[in-house]
């Protein structure tokens, strides 16, 4: 079936010019002079499948269009088109996402055909963008999950950490996973939030960290010397007793907190900046190593920022991938290794998946990589190989 495609642009003669480009493409397109014409038409017809949208536009702007499909909840693939700078693009696809749109892709004006054409052959057809790995998620129960780690369905997968400059493995990132007896592994989105909602993560981070350990240390020398980073949920950091319940843990299998580093997203550091403070001033004391996930996202100002006392700084992959095609997404990697390094902090960067941007990384001094480019997480039993066969890249 032809897949419907509206075009709204104020400038008729490029709508014309797209609608029979698009139609040769095998697209069925509809043209709107306006934002308001167009948003009427998809209240009466949310069966449409894509949209090109212009930002700039008299009457009623791209943005505010925007706006009117998340309140309709649309669900429409977009490419956004703009004259603006890309800043404005990045601020408006930032919005659409934020507003659950489905984002394809943005172009600047002038619109380069080729490229545009590309954005919509490499779709799969009649698709719209899903978030990784939360394919068959299903419905998931708290005495599932109860089941999942009282019983060891929960798995761990380990991603090396990456020293750029002497091509060393720093670390570890421990990534839970549940093998699910009837949906298969199943991604830490499609069960972390329900941990959280059913009090269950106290629980999980227990598991995680044990399990780690006991896999890890005593096994081999290399591991012996690296961190464990492990992910502890926004949830968790709201719990005083924390850091007494993680120490003992670690005690009891006898490895020094100086090996574990604990990673803590940027964004729930600021929803509970008060009760998170204590807890995280609270556990760098007793000599753990804190880190800064998902660094660019949360909106902390350097005040706060100072304030916490991280050892790492880790930035947010969404900056690592278009760093190599986006000079605003190099700056802003630019400067937060500038920042992490002036803040005596590690600097990590996560989501590194080719050559190119580990050397613009090298080049900026990042401190450590993490990506797809030198390995995906894996389970334990693969570490070894790894080890023995990896080539790191090339600097
Ligand atoms: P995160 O902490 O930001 O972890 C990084 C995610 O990016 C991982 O996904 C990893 O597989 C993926 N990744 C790493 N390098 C690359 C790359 O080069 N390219 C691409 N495309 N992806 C890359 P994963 O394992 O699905 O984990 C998702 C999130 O789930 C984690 O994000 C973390 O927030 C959470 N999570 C994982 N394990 C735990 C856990 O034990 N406890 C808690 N509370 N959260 C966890
Ligand atoms: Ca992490
Ligand atoms: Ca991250």
């Amino acid at each position: 079936m032809e897949q419907l495609l509206a075009i709204v642009d104020d400038e008729p003669e490029l709508g014309r010019l797209l609608c029979d480009m698009m139609a040769k493409e095998g697209f069925q397109p509809l043209y709107f002079e306006k934002g308001s014409a167009f948003v009427e038409y998809y209240r009466r017809h949310p069966d449409l499948n894509f949209l090109i949208l212009d930002l700039l536009m008299p009457e009623m702007d791209g943005v505010e269009v925007l706006r009117k499909l998340a309140e309709l909840d649309a669900d429409i693939g977009i490419v956004l088109v703009s004259g603006y700078d890309e800043s404005v693009l990045h601020a408006a696809r930032r919005f659409a996402s934020e507003s659950c749109l489905n984002i394809l892709a943005s172009l600047c004006k002038p619109i380069r055909f080729p490229e545009l054409k590309q954005i919509f052959s490499s779709l799969p057809v009649s698709t719209m963008e899903k978030e990784p790995g939360m394919d068959g998620c299903g419905e998931l129960s708290r005495l599932e999950l109860q089941r999942a780690i009282d019983n060891s369905e929960l798995r761990l997968h380990y991603q090396p950490k990456i020293r750029m400059r002497k091509k060393q493995l720093a670390g570890m990132e421990v990534l839970v996973r549940w093998q699910h007896p009837h949906l298969g592994l199943l991604s830490p989105k499609c069960f972390i939030p329900l941990a959280e909602k059913e009090h269950l993560v106290g629980q999980l981070t227990e598991w995680v960290v044990c399990q780690a350990v006991s896999q890890l240390y005593g096994c081999r020398a290399e591991f012996d010397s690296v961190t464990i980073a492990v992910n502890v949920s926004p949830q968790a950091i709201t719990d005083l007793s924390l850091p007494e319940q993680l120490t003992l843990m670690i005690q009891e299998r006898q490895l020094n907190p100086l090996r574990m580093t604990l990673e803590i997203t940027e964004s729930a550091v600021m929803e509970e900046l008060t009760t998170s403070l204590d807890i995280l001033t609270r556990l760098r004391m007793k000599g753990f190593s804190l880190s800064i996930d998902d660094f660019g996202t949360g909106y902390s100002s350097m005040v706060q920022l100072h304030r916490v006392p991280f050892t790492e700084l880790k930035i947010d992959q969404s900056f690592i991938f278009a760093m190599k095609e986006d000079a605003e997404a190099r700056a802003i990697v630019e400067s937060c290794i500038l920042l992490g390094k002036k803040l005596g902090m590690t600097v990590v960067a996560e989501g590194v998946e080719d050559q190119v941007t580990w050397d613009l990384l090298d080049e900026m001094g990042c401190d450590i990589a993490q990506g797809f480019f030198m390995a995906k997480p894996m389970p334990f039993h693969q570490l070894n190989n790894w080890l023995k066969n990896s080539r790191l890249p090339a600097s």
